[in-house]
């Protein structure tokens, strides 16, 4: 991959593509490669004889690794950011299949019981684990890492640490902490295992339960929240140590495509509808603060969930990462121009 991050150190939202290798239904069904990588970020894709460029930070090829996107993606920069006390977010965007969950936490199976994945298949979450934890043990001071686990599907929200908590959980605003999520369950984590107990739970609640439907888990927007605490040595005088609060977060975002309106009830319509809101509300908020300009007017994070638990990510003074996922596939043409087309405006 061609890295033009540097050019582009500023920018509070970082759009990276990732292109997955067509896949065993695709070629037997004979589906064509529509991607050609014009270099630099750029990539042209061919919708049915129409074809259009697009430019990113980053466009991963399909033979790119996990650790390819680990070190390339610029997530590392992001952690970094949270050390020091800044608000970050990854999130992962494209149609259902398109490799969001591949390229955030890796092969599912490795969440079932008993079952072992390579860890070259490991995603960026896990990743950044080992690298926060790593950098945390470099430093001196006192740190504590706080988990949370939380999905939105429908607008509302659940705790996938306590499921058996079985009611919604309600978001609020206070002067102190900004949007928050009430009585969500909160996990101490002193080392990496720790929290990748907290990312095993959590990915298993996901998967099974009552919501273990593949449809569910395409139509829910899945966050793992970290609060980082960490005490730093002050550069001047060795005996104080200054106290940062940092926020770490990892989105696994709905399927992006348009729910299809044949065959829905009075309730999956509900539910397309507000899938669509978080994910349009999302847009319009990268959107505005994409443009120098709308950046300092306002920004409508209090339209959905979603945008009220990112908004200190999205705005102030925090990172976003958006890591983009398209297949290859002549089949999948329209709706991969859709996903482009939401992650340019980002730009
Ligand atoms: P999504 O979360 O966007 O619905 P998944 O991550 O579940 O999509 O990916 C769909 C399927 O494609 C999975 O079987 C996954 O392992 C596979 N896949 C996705 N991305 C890649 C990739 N870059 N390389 C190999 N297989 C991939
Ligand atoms: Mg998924």
């Amino acid at each position: 991959p061609t890295d033009t991050s540097e050019d582009t150190d500023q920018d509070h939202i970082n759009v990276v593509l990732r292109v997955r290798p067509l896949n065993s239904n695709e070629t037997t069904r004979k589906d064509q490669f529509t991607c050609t990588f014009a270099g630099a970020g750029k990539i042209e894709v061919d919708n049915n004889g129409s074809s259009r460029q697009f430019g990113y930070n980053v466009v991963f090829e399909p033979d790119a690794t996990q650790s390819d996107l680990f070190d390339h993606s610029g997530v590392k920069k992001l952690i970094d950011m949270a050390l020091n006390g800044y608000a970050c977010t990854a999130l992962a965007f494209g149609q259902t299949g398109s490799g969001k969950t591949h390229t955030m936490t890796g092969p599912p199976q490795q969440f079932q019981e008993g079952k072992q994945v390579d860890p070259e298949m490991y995603g960026i979450i896990q990743r950044s684990l080992k690298y926060l934890f790593r950098q945390l043990n470099q430093q001196h001071g006192n740190k504590i890492v706080r988990a949370s686990y939380l999905e939105i599907y429908n607008e509302q929200v659940i705790d996938l640490l306590n499921p058996n908590m079985r009611r919604y959980l309600q978001v609020r605003w206070s002067k102190n902490k900004g949007f928050y999520v009430e009585n969500l369950f909160v996990v101490e984590c002193e080392t990496e295992d720790d929290l990748n107990a907290v990312l095993e739970e959590g990915m298993r609640n996901r998967q099974t339960g009552s919501h273990g439907l593949n449809e569910f888990s395409s139509r829910s927007h899945s966050m793992l929240m970290l609060t980082i605490d960490s005490e730093m040595q002050d550069p001047d005088d060795e005996n104080l140590y200054i106290t940062k609060r940092g926020k770490l977060t990892f989105v696994d975002l709905a399927g992006s495509e348009k729910v299809k309106d044949s065959n829905s009830t009075a309730d999956t319509l509900v539910e397309s509808n507000s899938i669509n809101k978080s994910l349009l509300v999302l847009g319009n908020c990268i959107s505005s603060l994409g443009d120098q300009k709308r950046r300092q007017g306002h920004i409508p994070y209090r339209d959905s969930k979603l945008t009220k638990l990112l908004a200190d990510s999205l705005g102030g003074n925090g990172v976003t990462l958006m890591i983009c996922c398209i297949t290859p596939s002549s089949h999948h043409a329209p709706e991969t121009m859709n996903t482009l087309r939401y992650a340019s405006r980002a730009k």
